[in-house]
């Protein structure tokens, strides 16, 4: 097997943040790779799991994707890198979610009962469409079933990130009412660094920018419409009474 060349080697040094608006799947991408620098065309897709904590203090792990491009160097060094889980591995990994319990017991209702009640099927449209109804209830069932479990334990197949995909990271901050989303990246280096925040200057999140202050405009306009109501309700309340009693 011939050498791998090596790609060009980012700065270590280098680690800059960006924070833009919107999700990470709708940035404007340059031809620039995110690891080395070199031109790369086309984008490469992503996953990571995410533990997200939601405000009772329970957590859940949710997967996140992401799209950048590469050169074929980085990419190549990717998929060296990457352990995937084969589809059959991955499809057994809904059998740790307690969901599948239900998936196999009504799966298992719409074979027998399908199997069972077929040599009574006579030429009776009625009984056909019976037997139909009776097969699909128990599997759709066992479908939504294994749907659900396959939801619950799917962050278990997704690979850990490479050397390659951790060059970009990404995370959600803390949006305030009206301010969106917005994402927190990560970047190796300084050449993707660049391009991506010149093609995306309309999404720079600036505490202090239009998008905050319009943001901010929303949340007094709706505080002042929560309070004015509140004073009709209490208005209505203590005086209401007296008023109907007056006219
Ligand atoms: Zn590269």
């Amino acid at each position: 097997m011939s050498p791998q060349p090596t790609p060009p080697q980012p700065d270590p040094a280098f680690r800059h943040e960006l924070v833009l608006t919107g999700p990470p799947l709708h940035l404007r991408l340059p031809d620039v790779c995110a690891n080395c620098g070199a031109h790369a065309a086309t984008p490469l897709y992503w996953e990571k799991v995410v533990l997200v904590t939601d405000s009772e203090g329970s957590a859940s792990r949710v997967v996140e994707g992401m799209r950048a491009p590469f050169c074929p160097h980085c990419r190549a060094a990717h998929e060296r890198e990457v352990k995937r889980i084969s589809p059959l591995l991955s499809l057994l990994q809904c059998f740790r979610s307690e969901v599948m319990i239900g998936a196999v017991l009504t799966g298992g209702a719409a074979l027998f009962f399908g199997w069972k009640l077929l040599p009574d099927l006579n030429d009776d449209l009625w009984s056909v469409a019976a037997w139909v109804a009776l097969v699909a209830f128990f599997g759709l069932i066992a479908l939504g079933c294994v749907s659900a479990a396959w939801r619950a334990t799917r962050w278990r197949t997704v690979p850990a990130l490479t050397s390659i995909t951790s060059s970009l990271q990404w995370r959600a901050e803390t949006a305030g009412l009206f301010e969106g989303d917005r994402y927190r990246y990560t970047i190796r280096h300084p050449a993707f660094y660049d391009a991506l925040l010149a093609l995306n200057q309309d999404k720079v999140w600036k505490p202090t920018g239009a998008r905050a202050r319009r943001a901010a405009g929303w949340r007094k306009a709706l505080y002042i419409v929560l309070g004015v109501a509140a004073v009709l309700v209490l208005f209505w309340e203590y005086f209401g009474e007296f008023l109907r009693r007056e006219w």
